[in-house]
């Protein structure tokens, strides 16, 4: 397994690159841009956290507890009263704090769980839906959100495969091959919820082929002149 500082440099190294790609193809404004940036790098963390590191996920559940609720209340403010908006916060920060992060903590107690990539999935959906629903951010920004966090998870899960073999393709470690995981069957019951959970949130998840087609449109991507053959991807692009 790669250590912490591997998967920090890594997942921010990563997302860095990636980030400034579609930065640069004007895809994300300057928020947007950080955003991304910060979300591949948290995701790069995420898989390690479990409940021996108990304090950091809570730390980051409570401040996604606080931003769905707020979320809430500047989406509402114009229809309801002051009281009915402070009601909404508490309601909101309760649910989230309390119901649904409740079941994912209890999820990382069972050690692995979290570092999976269906676990992964889950947060990145679920980033994509709070920022879009809830938060009111652009459509296109509210993708790259939640496929940078995965993204970032995924660096992590790859490097930790990767750390596990050595170069002649020997098994180094009895960890080696479970990393990129996808199923345990010791842990069916779990893994059964996380895939209802992708289910939901694939169903209610923000038009997707709206993102796609601003994604493959040439034109923001003919902006980017990479490396020593410019004109040739210029010329292949167009
Ligand atoms: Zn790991």
């Amino acid at each position: 397994m790669a250590n912490f500082n591997t998967h920090l440099n890594g997942a921010f190294a990563v997302s860095g690159i990636m980030a400034l790609t579609v930065y640069k193809a004007g895809l994300i404004n300057d928020s947007g841009f950080l955003m991304c940036m910060a979300l591949g790098t948290i995701g790069g963390l995420l898989p390690d956290l479990d409940s021996d590191n108990s304090t950091p996920i809570k730390l980051g559940f409570n401040i996604t507890s606080f931003v769905f609720a707020f979320g809430l209340v500047m989406h509402w403010r114009n229809e309801l009263s002051l009281l009915s908006l402070i009601a909404l916060w508490l309601a909101g920060y309760g649910f989230m704090r309390y119901v649904v992060f409740n079941i994912f903590t209890s999820m990382t107690v069972h050690r692995g769980i979290i570092h999976s990539v269906p676990y992964m999935a889950v947060l990145g959906l679920a980033t994509v839906s709070l920022s879009y629903y809830v938060l009111g951010n652009a459509l296109t920004a509210s993708w790259f959100f939640g496929l940078f966090l995965f993204g970032g998870a995924m660096v992590h899960l790859a490097l930790d495969e990767l750390y596990s073999v050595n170069l002649m393709g020997m098994k180094m470690k009895r960890s080696a091959g479970t990393a990129m995981k996808f199923y345990q069957h010791k842990d069916k019951w779990w893994y059964l919820l996380l895939y209802g959970l992708i289910a939901l949130l694939v169903y209610f998840a923000p038009p997707v082929t709206e993102f796609w087609q601003q994604v493959y449109d040439p034109a923001p991507w003919a902006q980017l002149k990479v490396g020593i053959l410019p004109d040739l991807l210029e010329d292949y692009l167009r």
